[in-house]
């Protein structure tokens, strides 16, 4: 088998090739700093993550770029509404500069708790303003842009492809119609689908942020931060772009249009800005799609004011239930979040975290480990067993990235049945966690740890407790019924424990009981 993706430029499914043999730039639009991730956001960036892991695994060498927006993005995509991080600033009463550094912080620590491998490249639009200048000279020198009303505009009409990876139709871009209706009209503007490169003229006389330019002082668009920091960091042609699904009409379009718009003649022979483009669908609320500005907001950790929304920390879910819930669903098929939803997904997890216990309690009877990470993981390590279920889970992540079918077989080797043993089991399961990033065996030890404390803790209670010979011959005696299979003689036994106020309770290391 070999990688499959789908890609949004042609509409469909093509084989993975590498612009370098054995390498894979790719970049993914990253935050707009100006308020927290929500759950929606993160979604994203799990999505990125498994791309970025399946691609390691299948002996990719990496390299992740992504961009932190602290500049130019407006409440509206098409040039509208307020600047999203001059809004925020106001209202925290903050520069703008403070706000970039708070949340981005805050991305960090999401990221963090759900396992996301950091990009290679984190790059800040505010420190590449003189690359996005660069590039809009060159888009002037190759007569896609004009001045009108002060601001430098993309005239789309000069850039036939225009609109091509949205399949939107170009005519009716120029009327303002199609799929891409402008609600907002800008009498600068040519057509209504063009765009600004450059501001020097925003409706904001008081812009927090400015730069010299050779258009005047002001700041950038929103779009060209991404062609510019992109080919910086990836060179003019590299293999993968992603993005959320809002992206294609009008960010990603702009992007191709700007960074192929710049190309000279013998860089556009060597093909496309990009070769691949993946958008993950929406997670949606069951109330509607969820947005920053709307203020029906969830964040993965943070506490926020009632009226605002709510994080699932707080509701007792775990950052990592939460990843386990999209990993339940595919990448390019909406998800619907409920808090029903992530019960269950925190209840498989839990259940996964168990079997594993009970394969690390197997393998560490026989090998005699002791129960540290480190020593498990030294022993995974050097462990080179896969099996079915791995090459299964390989299969699906090959198949479009299907973590559906990933989840699928890490439950099944965790079962451990049939006659792999328990140290081959793990084996599989590391190896499927470093797509994954459930921190499997990690749990599962501190399951294990945990339940060895309560036996413990038992075994303490049991050594004060007159009875404890009589009742411990009792339970011995059940356990060896229920061998025998004489299930009558079992439940006698246990009824007339539970009489006695005693409870019987099944431990890995065999059942012990306590009192109620
Ligand atoms: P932003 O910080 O608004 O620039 O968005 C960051 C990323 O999250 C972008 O790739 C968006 O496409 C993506 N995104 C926004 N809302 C959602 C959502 N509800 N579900 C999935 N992805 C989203
Ligand atoms: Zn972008």
């Amino acid at each position: 088998m070999s990688l499959k993706l789908y890609n949004t430029m042609g509409h469909k499914m093509e084989e993975f090739k590498p612009i370098t043999e054995g390498y894979c730039g790719f970049y993914g639009c990253g935050p707009t700093v100006y308020n927290y991730a929500h759950i929606g956001n993160l979604r994203a960036y799990v999505f990125l993550d498994v791309l970025d892991k399946t691609l390691s695994v299948l002996g990719y060498k990496v390299k992740h770029v992504m961009n932190i927006t602290d500049v130019g993005h407006l409440t509206g995509d098409g040039d509208d509404g307020e600047d999203k991080m001059k809004k925020s600033a106001a209202e925290r009463h903050q520069s703008v500069l403070e706000v970039a550094k708070f949340y981005t912080d805050a991305f960090i620590k999401d990221i963090d708790a759900l396992n996301i491998r950091h990009p290679d490249v984190i790059c800040k639009a505010t420190e590449h303003i003189d690359d996005m200048i660069a590039l809009i000279q060159k888009l002037e020198e190759n007569g896609h842009t004009y001045m009108a009303g002060g601001n430098l505009y993309y005239d789309i009409s000069t850039y036939p492809d225009y609109g091509k990876l949205a399949n939107l139709n170009l005519d009716e871009l120029k009327a303002g119609a199609g799929k891409r209706k402008v609600v907002v009209v800008d009498d600068n503007k040519r057509n209504p689908g063009d765009f600004v490169l450059w501001f020097t003229k925003s409706k904001f006389e008081d812009q927090a942020m400015t730069w010299d330019s050779p258009w005047g002082r002001g700041y950038p668009g929103w779009h060209i931060e991404c062609s510019a920091m992109s080919m910086k960091y990836l060179g003019k042609h590299f293999d993968i772009h992603t993005g959320g699904i809002d992206h294609v009409p009008v960010h990603h379009t702009n992007e191709i249009a700007q960074s192929e718009g710049s190309f000279d003649e013998a860089e556009r022979a060597k093909g496309p800005w990009v070769n691949y483009w993946l958008h993950n669908e929406f997670l949606i609320l069951e109330g509607g799609k969820m947005s920053k500005s709307s203020g029906n907001f969830i964040t993965l950790q943070t506490e926020l004011p009632p009226e605002k929304g709510y994080c699932l920390t707080s509701k007792g879910y775990e950052p990592l239930d939460y990843r386990f819930f999209l990993l339940g669903g595919h990448y390019r098929k909406p998800l619907t979040f409920s808090l029903n939803g992530m019960d269950s997904a925190k209840a498989s997890r839990a259940a996964l975290n168990g079997r594993i216990a009970k394969l690390i309690d197997k393998a560490n009877s026989s090998e005699n480990l002791g129960l540290t990470l480190a020593n498990f993981e030294k022993m995974l390590a050097d462990n080179p067993y896969e099996g079915e279920n791995y090459a299964k889970f390989k299969e699906g992540l090959e198949a479009d990235l299907a973590t559906p079918v990933a989840l699928a077989c890490v439950q099944k080797e965790s079962n451990g049945k049939g006659d792999v043993k328990a140290g081959d089991a793990l084996s599989a399961i590391y190896k499927m966690d470093k797509v994954l990033s459930l921190s499997l065996i990690e749990n599962g030890i501190k399951v294990l740890e945990l339940q060895k404390k309560e036996a413990d803790s038992m075994a303490d209670a049991h050594a004060g407790d007159p009875e404890a010979a009589e009742i411990d011959a009792l339970v011995a005696e059940r356990t060896a019924a229920k061998k025998a299979k004489d299930f009558a003689k079992a439940d006698e036994i246990r009824n007339a424990l539970t009489a006695r106020g005693i409870t019987i309770i099944d431990t890995p290391a065999g059942p012990t009981w306590k009192r109620n």
